[in-house]
């Protein structure tokens, strides 16, 4: 299938970009890399009438360390991140998940901005962000405001962001020598979105891991925390009746969805899964 007919601007700046979003009147789309809309526009599931491409808009590409925070400029591509030394040595999560999204040829134009703005409920990087606790840098004519990627996503495909406006930057905390991550997910070819996936982030502590954030993708509409689940893992030795316990708790805390792909009981069996081999990185790993 072809697109239904629109029309194309490309923004010089972020104030250019803005202009062009109000001249379409709510029927404007943002264009980053493109992976997912176009895909959208030729199965017409979407016909705006204005793409605004902001693949112009100056600075919005580096990777800093920014004191105590990894910053991502919206438009870093998901491979340039994945090769990222920054990346890797001050936000490893991030790093594990890349490799999992999609494929290499995807990840070259995909951006780190546009799989946040998608919210897709598989997706690796939003259920990361919720993880670590980053925010998310959101621009429009009327100014900046940063939103906490906890708050940011609101229901499937739908987040925080109103008309107009773009996401400029994305920050996580910087791991530290007490940071431990895991990730684990598991779909049916590499490369696939996720049947049920994992991030995982805590702190090491004299008593054991202390704030655990355990965050499930695909199992819900949006990034999911199992906060029963947490405070079973927290403050104790990761010992098998601790897992067990906390693998126990997760049927408090997700309630899957059930398609094609797998029934709500197979989903609830494989975030358990995860959950084993998750705790066990985290007690492992150090960054
Ligand atoms: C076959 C296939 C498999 C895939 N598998 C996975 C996977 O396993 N995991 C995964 O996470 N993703 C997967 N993706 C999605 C891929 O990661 C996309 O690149 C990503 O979701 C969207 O990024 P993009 O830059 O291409 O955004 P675009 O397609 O350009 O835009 C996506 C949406 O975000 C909006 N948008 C983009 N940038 C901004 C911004 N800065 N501010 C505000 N709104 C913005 C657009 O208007 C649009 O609504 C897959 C895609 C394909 C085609």
């Amino acid at each position: 299938m072809k697109p239904a007919p629109f029309a194309y601007a490309k923004a010089r700046s972020l104030e250019h970009a803005f202009e062009l979003l109000e001249q379409g009147n709510g029927e404007a789309r943002v264009l980053a890399g493109g992976q997912s809309l176009i895909a959208s526009l030729n199965l017409r599931l979407s016909n705006p009438e204005l793409l605004v491409d902001i693949n112009g808009v100056p600075d919005l590409d580096g990777i800093a360390l920014e004191g105590v925070c990894v910053a991502f400029g919206a438009l870093v591509r998901q491979s340039a991140a994945e090769r990222s030394p920054i990346v890797a040595e001050h936000a490893p999560l991030i790093a594990s998940a890349l490799s999992h999204v999609a494929h290499p040829a995807i990840r070259n134009r995909g951006t780190i901005g546009g799989s946040i703005a998608l919210a897709d409920p598989a997706a690796e990087l939003p259920a990361c962000l919720v993880a670590l606790g980053g925010e998310i840098e959101i621009a429009g004519s009327k100014g900046r405001r940063r939103v906490l990627a906890e708050e940011f996503f609101k229901g499937l495909y739908e987040t925080d962001l109103e008309p107009g406006e773009l996401i400029v930057a994305i920050r996580v905390p910087a791991a530290t020598t007490a940071s431990r991550y895991g990730f684990a997910e598991l779909a049916r070819r590499k490369g696939d979105y996720a049947l049920a996936g994992l991030c995982a982030a805590a702190r090491a502590s004299r008593d054991g891991l202390a704030d655990v954030r355990l965050v499930f993708f695909g199992v819900g509409l949006k990034p999911v925390r199992a906060r029963k689940a947490e405070a079973r893992i927290e403050g104790g030795p990761l010992d098998e009746a601790r897992v067990t316990n906390a693998i126990a708790a997760l049927a408090e805390d997700l309630d899957p969805p059930e398609d094609v792909q797998a029934s709500k009981a197979a989903r609830r069996h494989l975030a358990g899964v995860l959950l084993q081999r998750v705790v066990k990185q985290l007690s492992e790993s150090a960054p």
